[in-house]
C-alpha cells in the first residue's frame, strides 16, 4: 500500500526552462516567487532558484518561531538543482555558487521587508569568484557589500558603522568615489568590515554559508513583523495572517564591467500611460545601486535619451543586441500578463536574465488610459478593462490636483473629507470668503466647524478647512456636494478669530496667507502648490461607457441647487435621488420668511408667512425639474430643527429684528424657548412635519405645482417622488402619507394636469427598519439614509465622532470609519431586514441609498448584494458610482459562473 503520509511540500523550483509552480499560486508562493516561475516555464532566462511557501512562514509564526520539520532537507534538495542548472556549488572554494534571497509576499511591500544578496562568500569562496570572474576587485567589492548587507539585515548591526570605515579608507587613499578603490583597497576594507562585526557581536563574521543561509531565511521571515511592514499592512489591508514566501535565486551580476549593466523597466508609461517602453539602467553596477541614487541611471531607449537631453548613452544605443533581446521579453511579458510589467533585470557579460515582474503600480491617470488602450489594441475585453481602474482613484481625475512634483510643506492633516486641491488666501468667516470670492480673490474658509448659514460663504471658497467634525460633518457634506475640495476635522489647528490668525505646529498663519489644501489625502500646506487639471472626456469618457454597459444599479445624485443637478448630469447622474430642501429655506431672500413663520404665534400666521415661502419653493422646482428632463427627482421635505434658522448672536438678531421690524427680544426669547439640548434627536425630520403640517403641505403644494407647470410647458413630464425623513412608526408613515395624497391631489384637481408622483420614506432609524412592512404600507420607496442609521445603530454622533474615531481605528476596532465605508455587519443588517420586510407587504418597493456611502465603492458593492435599485451620492462621485456598481455586477456576474 502506498504511504498516505505524504510530505507538505514548502520548497518550489523555478530555472532551467521549467518550474514547479506558475503565476496562479500567488498565494503559496508570493507574487514574486509566482512569477518567477511563470517567466521560467515561459521559457524566459530566469537564474534558477527555489521559493520557500507562505504557509512555511505561516507555520513559523503559528509554532513559537520552529521550521517545519521538513523544511531543510526540501532546502537542500533545491540547492542540490540550482547546483546541477549552474554548474556551480554552494561553499565550493574553487567555484561558488552565490545566492540571493528575498521576500516576497501575495501583495506587492516594496521596501517593507529585506533582502540579503551574494550570499554565499566567505574568506574561501571570495577567491574563487575572483578567479573566475578573472577580477579580484569585483570579487572583493562583492564580498563587501554582502558583509555590509548581511551585517545590517540578519545580523542587526547599524549600516552607518560601515560607511564610517569605508569613509576612512577613502579619506586614507585620497579618493571620493567608490570605483576608485582597487582591489586591495576593498580587501583592505573587508578585513576592517569582520573586525568590525567581531568586536560588537564577539564572534566572528559566519563563515560557513549553510550557516548563512539559514541566517538570511530567518531574517527574511523576520522581516514580516517589523513595525515598517506592520505599518504598511495595515494602511493597505493586507492580512498578517498571509505571511511572506523567500525566494532563493543564484546570483548575477551586472557588475562584471562594460558589458555587464542592471535596470527596471514598465513596458508602458506608468504615470502617463504612454504605450512605450520606460525605464532605466546602469552599467557595471548591482541592482541597489540604481535605487541609490548615487549614480545616475540612463534611459532605456534612444528616443527618451533625446527627451531628457541626457548624454550617457541608452541602452539601445550602449548594448544593442541585448536590448533587442530584452525589448522582446517585455512585449511577451505584458501580452502573456494582459497588463503592464513593471520588470528587473540584469545583464552579465552581454547575458540577459529577468529577475522579476509584476502588474505595474500606475497613476489614476495611466491606469485609465492603459485599461481603454488594452482594450482598443483586443488584448483584453471592455469588462476587464471596467475591473482594472479603481473607482475611487478617479477623485483624482475629477478635481485639480496638487501636481506630485510640486514640494508639499503640511501644516496640519485632518480628514480627506472632500477631494481635490485647492489654493487660496485664509478667511475666517463666510461673509469674508463671500466679499472676498466676488471681488476675484482665492479663497480658504478656515472654520471650527461650518453650520447651514455658512453656505454661501462655502460656495464663494475655494476650498473648506475645518478644525472640527467627521466625514459626514455638515463641511464635509456640503463641500462633496459642491465639489469643493475640503480638509475636516484638522483638531492641530487652533483658531483665534480675535486676532485673526490660526497656529498650527507651532506657526501663525494669518489671514490672508496662502495656504493649500490636499482634500484628497486631508493636509493643509503652506503657501500655493501647482495643480494639474481634470480631463473628462476622451479615455476616461471611454471607460464610462463600457461601465455603463454593465451596470445594474442606477445611480442618481443628492443635489438640491441649478448647479449641482447640471453638473451631477454632466457626470451621467440619471436622476436625483436625494434633494434636501431645508438648503432652499436658507437663501437670504427666503431667510426673512423663513424666520417669520418660525416665530409666528399660530397656524395661520405660519401659512401666511408660508405662503410667501411657496412661489419661492416651486420655482427651485420648475428649475430642478427642467434640468432632469424627466428623469426620476426625490424630494426630502424639511428636516433639519427650526431653531437652526433662527439668528443666534445679538448682532444677528439685532440685524433681523433691523431687516424684518420684528422685535428683537422676541426674536431672541423665541431661540432661547426653542433651544434643545440634542437636536439631532430633537424637533426634526417629519416631527416638524406632525406638529406644523402646513409646512409640509406647502412643500407638496409647490412640488405639483411645479411638476405641472413644467408638463404644461410640452418639457418631459417630472415624476416627483416625495421623501419624508426620519420616519420611525407606520403610524407616521400614514399620517404623512394622507397629508401628501390630499395636498397633491387637490393641486392635481385644481390644475386639472395629469401628474404621476410617488410617496416614500428615508429609512435612517433602526426601528424605521425593523419595522419597514409596517412604513411599506404607505411608502413606495425606501431611501437609506445611511448618515442617521450609522449614527444611531451605534450612538456616535456623526458631527463629534472625529474626535474619537481615530483611536478605535487605531486599535483596531473599527478597520475603517463607519461614517465612510458602511458597516455591513451592524448597519447592513438593518438594511438588509428592511428590504425583506419592506418588499414582504411591497414587493415593488423601490429601494435606493442617500447617506455618504452611496459613492464609496465597497459600500455600493454591498448595495449591489442586497439588490437595491441605485445609489445616490454626491455629484462629484457620480461617475465613481457609476464605475463601482459596474464592478460590482461584473463581480456578481463572474461569481454566478
Ligand atoms: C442620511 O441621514 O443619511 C441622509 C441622507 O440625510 P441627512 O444627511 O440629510 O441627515
Ligand atoms: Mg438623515
Amino acid at each position: 500500500m502506498a504511504d498516505t503520509m505524504v510530505d507538505t511540500r514548502w520548497v518550489y523550483a523555478f530555472g532551467g526552462g521549467g518550474a514547479d509552480g506558475d503565476a496562479s499560486m500567488k498565494n503559496l508562493l508570493g507574487g514574486k516567487g509566482a512569477n518567477l516561475a511563470e517567466m521560467s516555464s515561459l521559457g524566459l532566462p530566469v537564474p534558477p532558484g527555489f521559493t520557500i511557501t507562505t504557509e512555511a512562514c505561516v507555520h513559523y509564526y503559528s509554532n513559537a518561531q520552529v521550521y517545519p520539520a521538513s523544511l531543510d532537507g526540501q532546502v537542500e534538495a533545491g540547492l542540490r538543482r540550482v547546483e546541477e542548472l549552474t554548474g556551480k556549488t554552494f561553499g565550493d572554494a574553487a567555484n561558488p555558487l552565490l545566492v540571493s534571497v528575498r521576500s516576497g509576499a501575495r501583495a506587492s511591500m516594496p521596501g517593507m521587508m529585506d533582502t540579503v544578496l551574494n550570499l554565499g562568500l566567505n574568506d574561501q569562496t571570495v577567491e574563487g569568484l575572483a578567479a573566475l570572474a578573472g577580477d579580484r576587485r569585483f570579487a572583493f567589492d562583492s564580498y563587501r557589500r554582502f558583509i555590509q548587507m548581511y551585517s545590517n539585515v540578519v545580523l542587526g548591526l547599524d549600516h552607518h558603522m560601515f560607511e564610517e570605515i569605508l569613509d576612512e579608507h577613502k579619506d586614507r587613499l585620497d579618493v571620493t568615489v567608490d570605483t576608485a578603490l582597487t582591489a586591495e583597497g576593498w580587501e583592505a576594507v573587508v578585513g576592517d568590515y569582520k573586525k568590525a562585526v567581531e568586536r560588537e557581536l564577539g564572534h566572528p563574521f559566519p563563515q560557513d554559508p549553510q550557516a548563512q543561509l539559514w541566517g538570511a531565511i530567518s531574517a527574511v521571515f523576520a522581516s514580516w513583523m517589523n513595525d515598517r511592514a506592520k505599518f504598511y499592512r495595515r494602511m493597505h489591508d493586507i492580512p498578517e495572517s498571509w505571511g511572506t514566501a523567500v525566494n532563493v535565486q543564484s546570483m548575477v551580476f551586472g557588475n562584471m564591467g562594460e558589458t555587464s549593466a542592471t535596470g527596471v523597466a514598465f513596458t508602458r508609461n506608468p504615470s502617463t500611460g504612454q504605450n512605450r517602453l520606460y525605464g532605466e539602467f546602469l552599467i557595471n553596477a548591482q541592482g541597489e545601486d540604481v535605487v541609490a541614487g548615487i549614480r545616475t541611471p540612463q534611459a532605456l531607449t534612444q528616443i527618451a535619451r533625446e527627451e531628457m537631453g541626457d548624454k550617457n548613452p541608452s541602452m539601445e544605443e550602449a548594448l544593442p543586441e541585448v536590448f533587442t533581446q530584452f525589448k522582446g521579453v517585455v512585449e511577451k511579458l505584458e501580452s502573456h500578463y494582459s497588463d503592464m510589467q513593471d520588470i528587473e533585470f540584469t545583464v552579465e557579460r552581454g547575458r540577459l536574465y529577468m529577475l522579476q515582474t509584476r502588474n505595474g503600480k500606475r497613476t489614476a491617470k495611466a491606469a485609465l488610459k492603459i485599461a481603454v488602450d488594452l482594450a482598443n489594441e483586443g488584448v483584453i475585453t471592455h469588462k476587464e478593462a471596467v475591473m482594472r481602474v479603481e473607482p475611487a482613484s478617479l477623485d483624482q481625475l475629477l478635481h485639480p490636483t496638487i501636481d506630485p512634483k510640486s514640494p508639499r510643506n503640511v501644516i496640519a492633516a485632518g480628514l480627506p473629507a472632500s477631494p481635490g486641491a485647492a489654493t487660496g488666501k485664509v478667511v475666517f468667516t463666510a461673509e469674508d470668503a463671500e466679499h472676498q470670492g466676488a471681488a476675484g480673490e482665492s479663497v480658504i474658509l478656515v472654520r471650527e466647524e461650518t453650520s447651514p448659514e455658512d453656505i454661501r460663504g462655502m460656495d464663494a471658497a475655494r476650498g473648506i478647512v475645518t478644525a472640527r467634525g467627521g466625514m459626514t460633518s455638515h463641511a464635509a457634506v456640503v463641500a462633496r456636494g459642491m465639489g469643493r475640495p475640503c480638509v475636516s476635522g484638522a483638531g492641530e489647528i487652533r483658531i483665534d478669530h480675535k486676532a485673526e490668525v490660526f497656529v498650527t505646529r507651532g506657526q501663525t498663519i494669518k489671514a490672508g496667507d496662502i495656504i493649500t489644501i490636499d482634500g484628497s489625502t486631508g493636509e493643509v500646506l503652506l503657501g500655493a502648490a501647482k495643480m494639474v487639471e481634470p480631463e473628462l472626456s476622451g479615455d476616461f469618457a471611454t471607460l464610462m461607457g463600457w461601465a455603463d454597459e454593465s451596470r445594474r444599479l442606477k445611480v442618481r445624485a443628492n443635489a438640491e441647487t441649478a448647479v449641482d443637478a447640471r453638473t451631477a448630469r454632466q457626470f451621467g447622474a440619471e436622476g436625483i435621488g436625494l434633494c434636501r430642501t431645508e438648503h432652499m429655506f436658507f437663501d437670504p431672500d427666503r431667510i426673512a420668511a423663513v424666520r417669520e413663520m418660525i416665530l409666528a404665534d399660530d397656524e395661520a400666521g405660519r401659512r401666511l408667512a408660508l405662503a410667501k415661502i411657496l412661489p419661492m419653493q416651486r420655482q427651485d422646482f420648475v428649475e430642478l425639474f427642467g434640468i432632469m428632463e424627466g428623469l426620476p427627482v426625490t424630494i426630502r421635505l424639511l428636516d433639519p430643527p427650526l431653531h437652526e434658522f433662527l439668528p443666534h448672536t445679538e448682532e444677528e438678531v439685532a440685524a433681523v429684528a433691523a431687516a424684518t421690524g420684528l422685535d428683537a427680544d422676541k426674536l431672541l426669547n423665541r431661540a432661547r424657548e426653542m433651544h434643545e439640548v440634542n437636536p439631532m434627536l430633537g424637533h426634526r425630520g417629519c416631527r416638524l412635519g406632525v406638529s406644523y403640517p402646513e409646512i409640509y403641505e406647502m412643500q407638496v403644494q409647490a412640488i405639483i405645482e411645479a411638476a405641472c407647470e413644467v408638463a404644461a410647458s410640452g418639457r418631459p413630464a417630472p415624476i416627483p417622488e416625495i421623501m419624508h425623513p426620519l420616519v420611525a412608526k407606520g403610524e407616521e408613515m400614514k399620517f404623512l402619507r394622507e397629508l401628501t395624497d390630499r395636498t397633491a391631489k387637490a393641486v392635481i384637481a385644481e390644475k386639472g394636469c395629469e401628474i404621476e408622483y410617488m410617496v416614500g420614506t428615508m429609512v435612517e432609524l433602526p426601528r424605521a427598519a425593523l419595522r419597514a412592512a409596517d412604513l411599506a404600507e404607505n411608502a413606495e420607496f425606501f431611501s437609506f439614509g445611511t448618515n442617521d442609521l450609522t449614527q444611531t445603530t451605534f450612538g456616535i454622533s456623526r458631527d463629534d465622532s472625529g474626535r474619537f474615531l481615530n483611536a478605535y481605528i487605531d486599535k483596531g476596532i473599527f478597520e475603517k470609519d463607519p461614517f465612510v465605508t458602511l458597516d455591513q455587519e451592524g448597519v447592513g443588517d438593518l438594511i438588509r431586514i428592511a428590504a425583506e420586510r419592506g418588499r414582504s407587504v411591497r414587493p415593488n418597493v423601490k429601494l435606493g441609498i442617500c447617506g455618504e456611502h452611496g459613492g464609496d465603492p465597497a459600500s455600493i458593492t454591498f448595495c449591489e448584494s442586497v439588490g437595491l435599485d441605485y445609489v445616490s451620492c454626491s455629484a462629484y462621485r457620480v461617475p465613481i458610482a457609476r464605475l463601482a456598481a459596474a464592478q460590482a455586477a461584473i463581480g456578481v456576474m463572474e461569481k454566478d459562473r
